[in-house]
């Protein structure tokens, strides 16, 4: 095992990985910007080092000063969190070279799933579910309209390096897919320096639903089941929930086991979700693979007892996973509501500022995830989520009621926060029923 870690995050997720290492008897060393230099986690740390200030790319993203940190402390390992480093290929690569162990995949198998053209050649052989399109990039115009013709429109044009909702185009009609891909290809070569697009169906009513996997270096891989994650706002998600609601137990598993499949496939260890939509007739369509922990790992957790980071740190130290598939059985229901520093009313507009109330709530199976104490200042310069409130209850009725009685007693100001929208989420007889689609909150705020 692993002496000592550098977790190269900050904020909840980085609390996540010192909790972690101190279970693990692995000594934690944090880097934090001067934005964060008061924050308490910090002091949980057996070190904090500090890379600079406020703006991400002088800090939590600038690669010489995150690997001068890791050889002032010492280290064996860098685990990335999510967001910042984490999918990049080249910081894994550096890691290697400086005989660092990065805490995920090898550069060579973030490579393969990062880019969405050679992931989905990668699934489709290994008989994962993928959405018609075009075999691979798009190399000229009338290809595309011929591809489009036949799966029929509306189609969306993607970057194959794209990533965070950007440099997609949907398109209607055969004049809008000529027009479009043109500008799509120069916009993906100026946003990720590679102007490589494809075309694929595109999907009008569809759920959000994600496999947790887990593989190791000696050639094992699993599914930990999935979440449904359709309640997203601008693509971004708001509550996540395990296992997803009203999907048949042979389409889960199917879905759930040619995930695991691709996972081995990659020769990937460590942790990786891999996304799908599904359709009203509960069709899946692999949308991509993400590489790393995701936020809302802890739902997955709580129905399964698998510590997910605990698990990210053992393989990538080496060791085989300790689970085989059969050890693997979902137990009740899990949901998380991301709370985040924002308002609700005034168009979810970030509300960085001093947090002088923060009573948590407590109690049966309830889990909070969180970076925040009274008296802490959310920056302005960083995500705004203050942490991730998670409930586990037997079924998913109970689980709602949980939540529900948990955000009552949550109390945070004078900043805004996501609760109320939550609260009344937890009330709303669609979101009850489940199986609400990935626009059905865009619509409810309209
Ligand atoms: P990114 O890497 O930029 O997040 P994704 O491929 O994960 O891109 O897609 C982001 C979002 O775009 C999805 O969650 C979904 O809402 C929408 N989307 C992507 N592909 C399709 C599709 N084929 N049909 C319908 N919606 C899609």
């Amino acid at each position: 095992m692993f002496r000592r870690i550098l977790i190269a995050n900050r904020g909840e997720i980085a609390l996540r990985i010192i909790r972690a290492c101190r279970e693990l008897g692995v000594e934690a060393v944090c880097v934090y910007s001067t934005a964060d230099k008061d924050a308490p986690y910090l002091k949980l740390a057996d070190r904090a080092i500090c890379i600079g200030p406020p703006p991400a790319r002088e800090s939590y993203i600038n690669i010489p000063k995150i690997i001068a940190a890791a050889e002032i402390a010492d280290v064996d390992a860098i685990h990335p969190g999510y967001g910042f480093l984490s999918e990049r290929a080249d910081f894994a690569q550096i890691c290697r070279d400086c005989k660092i162990e990065f805490i995920g995949p090898s550069p060579e198998a973030m490579a393969k799933l990062g880019d969405k053209v050679e992931c989905k050649r990668t699934a489709k052989a290994a008989k994962v579910p993928i959405f018609p399109g075009s075999e691979g990039a798009i190399e000229d115009e009338e290809e595309a309209v011929k591809v489009a013709s036949e799966i029929g429109y509306p189609v969306i044009i993607k970057a194959s390096a794209g990533g965070g909702g950007r440099g997609m185009k949907v398109c209607h009609n055969e004049a809008t897919l000529r027009t479009n891909l043109r500008i799509a290809s120069q916009e993906a070569l100026a946003a990720f320096g590679n102007g490589a697009v494809f075309i694929e169906k595109f999907l009008e009513h569809a759920r959000h639903v994600e496999v947790q996997c887990l593989g190791d270096k000696h050639g094992h891989a699993i599914h930990l089941f999935e979440r449904d994650c359709s309640t997203q706002r601008r693509h971004q998600k708001l509550i996540e929930e395990a296992p997803g609601p009203l999907i048949d137990r042979k389409r889960r598993d199917a879905t759930c086991e040619a995930a695991a499949r691709l996972i081995k496939a990659a020769e990937y260890s460590g942790a990786a979700t891999v996304e799908f939509l599904m359709d009203g007739k509960q069709n899946f369509y692999m949308l991509e693979v993400n590489t790393r922990v995701q936020v809302e790992h802890p739902v997955t957790e709580m129905i399964t007892g698998v510590d997910i980071v605990k698990m990210s740190i053992l393989v990538a130290a080496g060791e085989p996973l300790p689970y085989k598939q059969k050890d693997i059985e979902i137990r009740g229901h899990a949901m998380e509501c991301r709370i985040n520093a924002e308002d609700p009313d005034k168009n979810f507009m970030p509300c960085a500022g001093r947090i002088t109330t923060f009573e948590p709530p407590g109690g049966p199976g309830v889990r909070l995830d969180s970076h925040v104490v009274t008296g802490y200042t959310v920056p302005p310069n960083y995500d705004s989520m203050i942490g991730k409130l998670i409930v586990h209850a037997d079924d998913r009725e109970q689980c709602m009621n949980r939540m529900a009685r948990a955000l009552r007693e949550f109390n945070v100001g004078p900043i805004k926060t996501t609760i109320p929208l939550h609260q009344r989420l937890m009330e709303n007889a669609d979101f009850r029923k489940g199986g609400v689609d990935i626009h059905y909150l865009e619509r409810l705020l309209k």
